[in-house]
């Protein structure tokens, strides 16, 4: 009996324990459930904060977001789950690419402000910082967007300055090569002598530092300059031809004068020898007729007095008619002695106007165009003889640096005295042009291969024994050259064309010197 009591206890207390430990179980339960529902209600928030990337992945979400919201379909959302993790590292993929080309984008940028010479020191070391960070890559889109406000701001304070400053433009490398051509085209123009002092400040603003707007007012400037040139040219031809016009009329009208003088003159005369004619008839009938010798010799008398004064009013009228036809000479004379005079003027003018065209002003070489022809016409030469013919290209080495050591005026002589010498190393039979800049062309014909070197070193040789002295400084100046013999079947651009390669080739093997292409 006292067993199955102490039996019956035993499981009684098993039952609370075990009742106890079913409490406590369920309790576990609810507590993880609960665990689980927040953490389903944070999965569906951050699928939310997912939304607007990728449609096809906010569909996938808004499926989960469904299947979790419900608790006996969380085994079902399970195979969703690795296809949404499917799309998310895609997406996660495709923004780390787009981050990456924004990155470079933003690089783009920050070069074109580097570009903005005007831009202050301090915004330049900014930039230089910024690019230096910009280097790292980004990881987020938040990592972005500092730097897009950053990079505005660069532009706001480039913007701002450049509105204090006038609105400045920036000066690009477009610039610089445009101010270097009109440069080099004012050296080819001759201006008047009025003109030169206006010329020689834009020459002076286009060798230093140039704006925008300076180099817009130059090419007005120059624009103005040329237009009252060749108006001015205009009018001298108008002039011309309105003095050969009134000259021309005042002949034609002289002309027309004296044939008018001339009929009237015949008529008259014709009238005047008619009535002699009668007046001799009527003598010979009055000598037939009349029997009385004094009635007669009183006729005869009447008769000559009338043919006397006949013949006297004809030698008035022919001395008369002289006179004027001496005048008209004379005016004629005059009027084309000052139509002469004007137009040999005239004449002058265009030769001078000619050589002008031909003549580098600078250097008072043959110009470019001068070339042209010369070119020609010892190409004509060449193939008519068939006699050796150059093209040498001499250019002078490190010009840029006398300008920019010594001033572009300094430039200007030292180019005077160089052609100078090009031209003086030369036989008369030999041309130098200025084909531009700081560069040379001559023709230079009859010369053997043997001697061709020679020659072109003698040049290059009196060029670099030229004594300058700048600001008591001796310096030595050099030319590179590069030469070409015209061959059969090849036009004389194309030897030119050589001997420009040749040139490259001597400045690039250390300058000075001459480089003969065979
Ligand atoms: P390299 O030895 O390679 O020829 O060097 P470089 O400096 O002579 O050649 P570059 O082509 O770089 O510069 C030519 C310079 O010649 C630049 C330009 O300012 C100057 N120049 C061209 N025409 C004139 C001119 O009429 N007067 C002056 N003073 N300078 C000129
Ligand atoms: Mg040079
Ligand atoms: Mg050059």
């Amino acid at each position: 009996m006292k067993d199955q009591n102490e039996t019956i206890s035993q499981i009684t207390l098993l039952k609370q324990k075990l009742h106890a430990a079913k409490v406590a179980l369920d309790e576990l339960n609810e507590d993880r459930n609960t665990k689980l529902q927040t953490l389903l209600q944070f999965i569906a928030n951050l699928s939310l904060a997912c939304k607007g990337q990728n449609l096809e992945l906010d569909n996938k979400l808004a499926k989960l977001r469904h299947q979790l919201s419900n608790f006996d379909r969380l085994d079902d959302a399970l195979p969703e789950l690795v296809e949404v993790e499917r799309l998310l590292k895609g997406q996660y993929h495709h923004v780390m690419v787009q981050l990456e080309e924004s990155r470079a984008g933003l690089g783009r940028v920050l070069r074109q402000i580097q570009r903005v010479d005007s831009a202050p020191d301090k915004l330049k070391k900014e930039v230089s910082y910024f690019k230096q960070e910009l280097s790292k890559p980004l990881h987020t889109v938040w990592d972005y967007i500092p730097k897009v406000e950053q990079l505005i701001g660069f532009y706001d304070d480039i913007l701002a300055r450049h509105v204090d400053a006038g609105e400045k433009l920036t000066v690009l490398p477009k610039h610089r090569q445009l101010a270097h051509e009109l440069a080099q085209s004012i050296s080819e123009i001759e201006f008047r002598k009025d003109q030169r002092d206006q010329v020689l400040v834009i020459k002076e603003m286009l060798s230093g530092e140039i704006e925008v707007e300076g180099l817009l007012d130059a090419y007005q400037t120059i624009l103005t300059l040329l237009i009252d040139n060749i108006a001015r040219e205009k009018s001298a031809s108008q002039e011309f031809l309105y003095a050969l016009n009134d000259a021309l009329s005042a002949v034609r009208e002289v002309v027309s004068d004296s044939y008018n003088h001339a009929q009237r003159s015949h008529q008259l005369k014709h009238q005047l020898n008619r009535e002699i004619n009668s007046r001799v008839d009527n003598v010979g009938e009055a000598i037939v007729d009349i029997n009385d010798i004094t009635v007669l010799k009183s006729q005869i008398t009447e008769q000559l007095s009338s043919l006397r004064s006949a013949l006297a009013r004809k030698e008035a009228l022919e001395q008369r008619e002289q006179a004027l036809l001496r005048k008209s000479m004379e005016t004629m004379r005059k009027e084309l002695n000052e139509l002469s005079d004007e137009a040999s003027s005239y004449k002058e003018r265009l030769f001078e106007q000619q050589k002008l065209n031909l003549l580098d002003s600078l250097t008072q070489l043959p110009n470019r165009a001068a070339l042209e022809e010369r070119m020609e016409q010892e190409f004509r030469n060449f193939q008519r003889h068939k006699h050796p013919l150059w093209v040498a290209v001499a250019d002078i080495d490190h010009f840029k640096s006398i300008n920019d050591s010594f001033g572009h005026t300094t430039g200007d002589k030292t180019l005077q005295v160089i052609a100078m010498a090009l031209k003086n190393s030369l036989r008369d039979t030999e041309f130098v042009a200025r084909y531009g800049g700081e560069e040379f062309v001559m023709l230079i014909p009859d010369v053997s291969s043997s001697d061709i070197d020679q020659l072109l070193n003698r040049v290059r040789e009196k060029v670099k024994n030229i004594p300058f002295k700048f600001k008591n400084q001796r310096i030595t100046v050099t030319v590179s050259i590069g030469a070409a013999r015209v061959m059969d079947n090849e036009l004389i651009h194309e030897t030119f064309e050589r001997a420009d390669a040749a040139l490259y080739k001597a400045k690039h093997e250390s300058r000075d010197r001459v480089i003969i292409d065979i």
